[in-house]
């Protein structure tokens, strides 16, 4: 979750300098790193760019990869990944989609934790996310999936925790985990806590997406951006007021594409 477009060009930019900084550190170690180390990573931003992501989207990062942002796999996840889906370059389908939702019955309740030390506007963003996406359920009655708060550490699914860095996101979360669990945290960069909280609900719904395995319909390609745009049409066309969009916005509803795509990962099977 990012605040204004042009940040993110600011950012992408350093998220370019950075990558390059990546690269050519690693050109600089060449004679004593490990060839496996470096295919390692050539294959990592390789499964991304298979998926739609953007090499210079890519960032490595104390042993995780940033995608978009704020985006989060671990580098032990991007490896059990590649290795249960080979062979390399098979078809994008709904097979492969299924690697990023939350797999029965986990969906049915998925608990957070909320950290004490996240201060109390945060939590409330938490708490009404968490509102949004059951009501959506509720709403519709097609769709499968609750979400829960905990007071307990140990029970939970996904750990909502505060950081600090000084760069345009707000908030980031990981993906499901291959074994179909939800993503494992939320964090929080407190340098965004003078959101409104409109702001700050529209962006933890945001990430709650993630932790479900909603990508970004603004950023990406594949079969969920379509599922995400009420039109139809090819390419699709971006759902500015999806929650989806990288962009955060006062929150208002979600919108006909969020629905339509949780029909299509979560159908209610009766
Ligand atoms: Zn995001």
């Amino acid at each position: 979750m990012n605040t204004k477009p042009y940040f993110n060009k600011v950012c992408l930019l350093a998220c370019i300098l950075l990558f390059s900084s990546i690269v050519s550190s690693c050109k600089k170690k060449e004679t004593t790193a490990t060839p496996n180390a470096k295919d390692d990573m050539a294959s990592s931003i390789a499964y991304f760019v298979k998926q739609g992501f953007k090499a210079e989207n890519v960032v490595f990062k104390d042993g995780k990869f940033i995608l978009d942002h704020d985006i989060i796999i671990s580098a032990e996840e991007v490896a059990t990944r590649i290795k249960n889906e080979s062979p390399a370059g098979s078809p994008q389908t709904e097979h492969w989609r299924h690697n990023y939702i939350v797999k029965n019955p986990y969906h049915k309740n998925i608990r957070l934790y909320i950290e004490p030390s996240v201060p109390l506007e945060w939590k409330t963003a938490v708490q009404g996310a968490t509102s949004n996406w059951n009501n959506m359920v509720s709403n519709d009655g097609s769709i499968e999936l609750g979400m829960s708060t905990t007071d307990f550490a140990f029970a939970s699914d996904t750990r909502v925790f505060m950081g600090y860095e000084n760069a345009n996101w707000i908030a980031r979360a990981y993906l499901p985990t291959s074994n179909g669990r939800a993503g494992v945290s939320i964090e929080i960069n407190s340098k965004y806590n003078g959101l409104i909280s409109s702001e700050k609900l529209f962006a933890i719904t945001h990430e709650l997406g993630h932790t479900i395995g909603l990508n970004h319909t603004d950023q990406n390609v594949g079969i969920f951006i379509q599922a995400t745009n009420p039109w139809q049409t090819t390419p699709p066309l971006v759902d500015p007021n999806s929650v989806m969009n990288s962009v955060v916005l006062p929150w208002t509803a979600f919108t006909t594409g969020d629905v339509q795509a949780m029909k299509i990962l979560y159908p209610r099977i009766l």
